[in-house]
């Protein structure tokens, strides 16, 4: 790999995948901002990989004035930004006659709003370096939709288009777009669902072995990141759908 030196900022970077991503990165000379809420766990990792070249950042990405300052941050820290990670998510899981008005304002805050949060904080910086790169999380629940998963599903359906749109206002100014698109992944995203019928009935799924849930880990889908954002400037791989091999 020739990630040495490439400055890449990641949100949503304290748990699962975007955590995975950051360590991996750093392992291989990348220079990387880590950004989320919960700054134990950022430190944490910073802490736990002392040859890295990490900055951490506190930010709630539903927060435009965070999001900018990441970036700020970063520019002042590293000189530029080559790649952007908008990682942070959610998933309640819950059927739509539940009315979980709470839960969908916040899930679309933090799904599509601070996806758009990230991209106009780096869209600034990529267009004067002329060259960037903006990769975002979506899901196989971006493609389908299931029963529960609907609001969940709206919000990763919206990143995909507005990743769409990105890449056809912005290809011509060498400026890559990647959509991450996981199937399962064991992470922390299910302590996200508050219905506890749902949330630990899917962990337990996830346990067993052909039924359709076995999870990939975090790391793989950091593998796949690192893969997109050391192609050649003239290869962009706009969409990745990763699924552990046995699931439906
Ligand atoms: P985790 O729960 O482990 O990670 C979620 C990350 O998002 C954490 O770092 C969390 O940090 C951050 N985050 C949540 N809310 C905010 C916020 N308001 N501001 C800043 N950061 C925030 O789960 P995953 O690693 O699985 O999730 C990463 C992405 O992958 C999500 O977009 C998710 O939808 C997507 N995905 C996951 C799949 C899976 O099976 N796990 C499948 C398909 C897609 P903190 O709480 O510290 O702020």
């Amino acid at each position: 790999m020739s990630l040495k030196d490439k400055v890449v900022v990641i949100m949503g970077a304290s748990s699962g995948i975007g955590a995975a991503t950051a360590k991996l990165l750093a392992g291989e000379g990348a220079k990387v901002t880590i950004a989320a809420r919960r700054m134990n766990r950022l430190e944490e990792i910073k802490k736990d990989n002392p040859a890295g070249d990490i900055l951490v950042v506190e930010a709630d990405v539903t927060k435009a004035d965070d999001v900018q300052n990441v970036i700020d941050k970063t520019v002042a820290e590293y000189g530029r930004v080559d790649a952007l990670f908008n990682n942070a998510g959610i998933m309640p899981v819950n059927n739509l006659d539940q009315i979980a008005r709470d839960e969908w304002q916040n899930m679309m805050d933090i799904n599509v709003k601070g996806v758009l949060n990230g991209i106009a904080a780096a869209l600034p910086i990529m267009k004067k370096q002329k060259s960037g790169h903006v990769i975002t999380t979506s899901s196989v629940l971006g493609y389908e939709v299931l029963p529960g998963y609907a609001a969940y599903s709206g919000t990763k359906y919206a990143v995909r288009a507005i990743m769409e749109g990105l890449r056809q206002e912005e290809h011509q100014n060498n400026i890559k777009t990647t959509i991450i698109a996981p199937g399962s992944v064991k992470t922390e995203l299910f302590d996200s669902i508050n219905n506890d019928e749902v949330r630990n009935g899917l962990k337990e799924a996830m346990k067993q072995p052909g039924s359709g849930m076995m999870a990939l880990q975090p790391e793989e889908i950091a593998q796949a990141v690192a893969f997109v954002i050391d192609t050649p400037a003239n290869m962009a791989v706009n969409e990745m759908v990763i699924r552990p091999t046995g699931q439906e």
